[in-house]
């Protein structure tokens, strides 16, 4: 198991690493401490103080922010909610439900049938940027992606102290 430093994981997030290397990386057992390098590396990026928990996509994050309470925030700065609720729903949404909407991301007559198959694009609604997409049925409930288990997450799996959480 190679231990890999700071510097080749910050390259790994940027994708600047060739794909030898990434997939050496990728499916070999992890360092013990590669989820505190990596959450060192986004830290350092952040725009704000609030400590990052885990990261839900490129640019969203469950934080702890300065009152101590666990929150959903973009990296922009906007908070969503509490980081047990669904952001989905506090965040801009484009229904892709025509053809001509299908057809600005698929070639014509590759795209699916929009009366089995819509694209939900979630945006932030303080800086636009794309956070999620879902392919749902039509009539599909907004999906609510998944909820971790921070505090197991953290004690059982990383060893580390469980972040201080305000109200819990
Ligand atoms: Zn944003």
């Amino acid at each position: 198991m190679s231990n890999y430093t700071k510097k080749q994981v910050a390259d790994l997030v940027d994708g600047r690493l060739d794909w030898d290397v990434v997939h050496r990386m990728l499916s070999s057992p992890k360092d013990a401490d590669r989820f505190v390098k990596f959450i060192a590396v986004l830290q350092e990026r952040a725009a704000w103080p609030d400590r990052i928990l885990l990261p839900l996509g490129p640019h969203l994050f469950i934080v702890q922010d300065q009152d101590k309470a666990w929150k959903i925030k973009c990296g922009c700065g906007h908070v969503f909610c509490d980081h047990d609720r669904n952001w989905k729903l506090e965040a801009l949404v484009h229904v892709r439900e025509t053809v001509e909407a299908m057809n600005e991301v698929y070639p014509k007559l590759m795209a699916p049938d929009p009366s089995w198959q819509v694209y939900r694009e979630y945006c932030c609604p303080s800086c636009g940027v794309l956070l999620d997409v879902e392919a749902p049925t039509p009539w599909y409930p907004v999906l609510h992606d998944f909820e971790p288990d921070i505090p197991t997450f953290y004690k059982d799996w990383l060893g580390l102290d469980v972040p201080e959480r305000a109200g819990a």
